[in-house]
């Protein structure tokens, strides 16, 4: 049972502040001794109740007059009368307010709920401005931290403090004092610069009204794109990550440790890159990626490079059999401050002659794998990923990457339980994946993946996404998704539903997987079929990753013979 005190008696066990004020108030005593007398009794009080083993330890309880013209105080609520020019209020505007001056008279004082305590009435009208200052309970709760306690702030609520108000002089009787709620809560505002970025909110804020969607549409893109890519049927290609092999994690592990310098690790990391590279040379793969080894995860990779992201050191999430994930935690508002991934991309592509896939997560993947921020929709949030990925999409395109890869692994794990609910989430979900790619040029093939997940009830949102070609992971359930359409689904864009099955250590042979590509061209055009294992390869071994690569592309050849 954790105790806790919502007030504590802020006169001093023998008046110390009463004494105090009246000898400042008199000129008998300056400000700082008040401040120090003040100072004085809130850290004896936090104290003593920390001492007694108290859980949860108010702060904000002191008041040099009365909370609520301390809240006035706050909101800068101050009548025009004492004319106060702005600023952090200090002793003499409060105490005006509270006891009036040579010239002005004071506010007006009533009772406290029935009680025999008074309190200073706030006067407000239509015309009354409201900004924050004064910081007391701000600097009482960082006053109490720096003493060791860590203290619960007491505010008068926001609605209480209106119905406790008057309107001011001059201002009708049935003035609804609760119509300025909304100009007041800006002022009470969760508002540190590492969780608010207003810039960010309004670039978020704008999208709403807007489709974003590709001016052109997939089969002419896809015709434009083929030009530059030159491309053979049934393309081959993998779906990023190569083998993590415990050489890496090492790698990774030192440089993050700092026990290698950053030379060191990005020789490492170049040097695997283009043993993949020349690995997926070797094979004849028509579309490379570089392999992923500088990720230790395909969210957390991100989360670490943009702003709003925190993470655990061991919040571990079971994924699957032996496999754990450390999602990262979205605590303010998104941003990328710098390019995250363009430096490996175009080192990838410059040890290559063939198109390289610039590799990125998508922002529903980020949102749905990531602890999310609950002070806001989460489609806000998503809005605020999609623009930072849209950057960086960007600067892949400008990079000279002609091939990007946008993984929405993760799409349909957002998807509600209420069924009521599915349209939302998927019309928001798909747009912003749209929003991080819809500026790209014609030429700029945009791919993305998705993991095991069921897809025939949300097919017509993933041909929404309007990505130029799709992988899917498939190879456990091939009849279903072909299913979708058999049935006459309509699907133009490129489509790779995976050959194989990643999961497992089993190398597929030539025929096994010839059989499967076959089974899709029965009812997938020839045109848009890609060729594809059904998921990442880091999970596995390159003695089982090489043979199974060398069958899926012997399997498509052949069948390029046949047709
Ligand atoms: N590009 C990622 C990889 O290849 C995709 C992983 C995933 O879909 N889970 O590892
Ligand atoms: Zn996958």
């Amino acid at each position: 049972m954790a105790s806790h005190i919502v007030g504590y008696p802020r006169m001093g066990p023998k008046r110390e502040l009463k004494f105090a004020l009246e000898s400042f108030w008199d000129g008998k005593s300056s400000a700082e001794d008040l401040e120090k007398v003040a100072t004085d009794l809130r850290a004896s009080i936090w104290k003593q109740m920390a001492g007694a083993g108290i859980k949860y330890i108010p702060s904000n309880t002191f008041s040099y007059y009365d909370q609520v013209l301390d809240t006035t105080a706050m909101l800068g609520a101050v009548p025009e009368r004492y004319s106060w020019t702005g600023g952090e209020i200090g002793f003499s505007t409060y105490f005006s307010m509270a006891r009036g001056n040579a010239t002005v008279p004071a506010m007006e004082m009533t009772k406290w709920f029935d009680t025999n305590y008074h309190f200073i009435v706030p006067e407000l009208g239509p015309n009354t401005k409201f900004s924050y200052s004064s910081h007391k309970a701000v600097n009482e709760y960082k006053e109490a931290k720096a003493l060791g306690v860590d203290t619960v702030p007491v505010l008068v609520g926001p609605v209480s403090y209106l119905l406790l108000s008057k309107p001011a002089k001059g201002v009708e009787k049935s003035f609804a004092l609760l119509s300025l709620l909304s100009s007041i809560l800006p002022v009470y505002k969760r508002s540190s610069p590492r969780v608010t970025n207003e810039e960010v909110q309004k670039a978020a804020a704008a999208l709403k009204g807007s489709d974003h969607r590709r001016a052109t549409n997939v089969s002419a893109r896809l015709d434009a794109q083929q030009k530059k890519l030159n491309l053979p049927v049934l393309p081959t290609t993998t779906i990023g990550s190569f083998p993590q092999t415990v050489e890496l994690r090492r790698v990774r592990r030192e440089y993050k440790a700092k026990k290698i310098s950053e030379e060191e690790y990005i020789s490492a990391i170049k040097e695997e890159i283009s043993k993949v590279v020349k690995i997926q040379e070797e094979l004849d793969i028509d579309v490379l990626v570089h392999g992923e080894p500088e990720r230790n995860d395909m969210v957390e990779y991100f989360g670490e490079q943009l702003s709003g992201f925190a993470f655990t050191a061991n919040g571990w999430v079971q994924s699957y059999g032996s496999r754990c994930v450390k999602p990262p935690i979205i605590y303010g508002d998104v941003s990328r401050p710098n390019p995250m991934t363009v430096f490996w991309s175009k080192l990838a592509q410059s040890m290559t002659s063939r198109p390289m896939k610039g590799m990125l997560t998508g922002p529903v993947t980020i949102l749905n794998w990531s602890f999310v921020r609950n002070d806001q929709p989460r489609f806000e949030t998503c809005y605020q990923i999609a623009l930072a990925i849209k950057k960086e999409v960007e600067d892949l395109e400008a990079g000279g990457i002609q091939v990007i890869q946008i993984d929405e692994a993760a799409l349909r794990e957002g998807l509600p339980l209420r069924k009521a609910e599915h349209a939302f989430y998927l019309d928001w979900a798909v747009h912003s994946f749209r929003i991080t790619n819809c500026g790209v040029q014609d030429t700029t093939q945009i791919h993305t993946h998705m993991c095991y997940s069921n897809f025939n009830d949300i097919i017509h949102s993933i041909i929404n996404m309007d990505a130029d070609v799709i992988t899917i992971e498939n190879s456990r359930s091939d009849e279903k998704l072909l299913s979708v359409f058999r049935e006459g689904v309509k699907y133009g864009a490129g489509i790779g539903p995976g050959v194989y099955d990643i999961h497992s250590p089993r190398i597929p042979s030539t025929e096994e997987i010839a059989d499967r590509v076959n089974k899709m061209l029965a009812v997938l055009d020839t045109n848009i079929l890609w060729v594809n294992p059904d998921c990442g390869l880091k999970t596995r071994k390159y003695n089982e990753v090489k043979p199974a690569l060398t069958n899926m592309v012997s399997a498509a050849k052949l069948i390029r013979t046949q047709l």
